[in-house]
């Protein structure tokens, strides 16, 4: 069993109900153990700005997956969100980065693991501080990873927050 996080984005088409309906088919992969969910969080986009805000969570997951196994179960997911992407950094209905496999590396062209812009994404490390805040990143504690980027920005949705929006 490997322990696994895996960052989840939307701005398209009912972002929290994307996101809900992602963290249901996680906690149903094959081999897979869904352990914990962040809250969800409303993101400033990273790129072009006439799109709309982001909604990012993080996810812990055990699974008996390999590495590309999960991977191929995470791109699945993301076309059956019919994921919609016309340009680089633009809009999405559904994206799932594997973020880290057990403490395995893996630098081939189809998968990075940790990722690799993990370190340097407050929409990343913000939920995921939330889940694991003792992890360490590259010998350096979370907690230092998140000082050097801008997370005033990102909000935590309430409960209430969540709710209204999902049925927008
Ligand atoms: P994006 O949707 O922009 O995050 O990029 C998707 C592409 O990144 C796909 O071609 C994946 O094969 C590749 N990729 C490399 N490493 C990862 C990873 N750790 N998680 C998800 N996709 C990855």
């Amino acid at each position: 069993m490997a322990l696994c996080y895996i960052g989840l984005g939307s701005n398209l088409d009912n972002p929290v109900n994307q996101l809900r309906q992602a963290l249901d088919a996680l906690s149903r992969l094959p081999l897979s153990h869904l352990i914990s969910t962040s809250s969800l969080y409303a993101t400033p986009p990273v790129g072009p700005q006439d799109q709309p805000d982001f909604i990012n969570a993080v996810a812990a997951l055990d699974t008996k997956l390999s590495p590309l196994a999960l991977l191929d179960q995470l791109q699945a997911l993301e076309q059956r969100h019919r994921r919609r992407r016309q340009r680089h950094w633009g809009p999405r209905t559904l994206d799932l980065d594997l973020l880290l496999y057990g403490r395995q590396t893996c630098a081939t062209p189809r998968l990075q693991v940790p990722h690799r812009h993990m370190h340097e994404r407050a929409f990343v490390l913000v939920p995921l501080h939330e889940l694991a805040p003792t992890l360490t990143l590259r010998q350096r504690p979370l907690s230092d990873w998140l000082k050097g980027v801008d997370s005033a920005p990102i909000r935590r949705l309430s409960d209430v927050d969540v709710t209204t929006a999902a049925t927008i």
